[in-house]
């Protein structure tokens, strides 16, 4: 299910999207976003940060980033289209790596209890969007499902749990 875009392949594309986008749009990429971009790049794929934990993992790492920063650097990230941004977790801002240009597009299915997400593609999904624009006179530009329930280790653990109540 979990239908991934190889690491190496997504690396390629930002650094060609990156020189792409500094050409065109004037943005400077400066050490602070550079790390918090490569930041990404090291976890790789399906990795769903929220500032604080970028901000931790810079800390981590030994890097000075002030949160701030991270805000703005996120936000900077997006608008580059370097990274995407969404509510994954409920009413959690989360970013993640733009992944292999426009045509490969994946989905969340996130955990109410423990906010564990997987990713997937559907080519269903794909199709029935195509359709809805077609219908509604729209042009598609942006094809992103967010599904939400109890993943398998949380069901299994409340399982669990009812079985040793007397
Ligand atoms: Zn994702
Ligand atoms: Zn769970």
């Amino acid at each position: 299910m979990a239908n991934r875009v190889p690491l190496a392949s997504i690396q390629q594309y930002s650094q060609e999207h990156l020189r792409e986008v500094l050409n065109t749009a004037g943005h400077r990429l400066t050490p602070q976003r550079e790390k918090v971009l490569s930041l990404f790049q090291r976890l790789g794929p399906g990795n769903h940060l929220t500032a604080d934990d970028v901000h931790h993992h810079l800390k981590q790492s030994g890097k000075k980033v002030s949160l701030a920063t991270v805000y703005r650097s996120l936000k900077l990230l997006v608008t580059m289209r370097l990274l995407d941004e969404g509510e994954w977790q409920e009413g959690l801002r989360c970013y993640e790596l733009r992944q292999g240009g426009s045509k490969v597009v994946h989905h969340h299915m996130v955990c109410m209890r423990c906010d564990h997400t997987e990713e997937f593609t559907s080519e269903v999904i794909t199709a029935a969007s195509r359709d809805v624009a077609q219908v509604t006179g729209f042009e598609l530009t942006e094809v992103r499902l967010t599904l939400r329930g109890i993943c398998r280790r949380c069901r299994q653990r409340s399982k669990a749990a009812a079985e040793t109540v007397p």
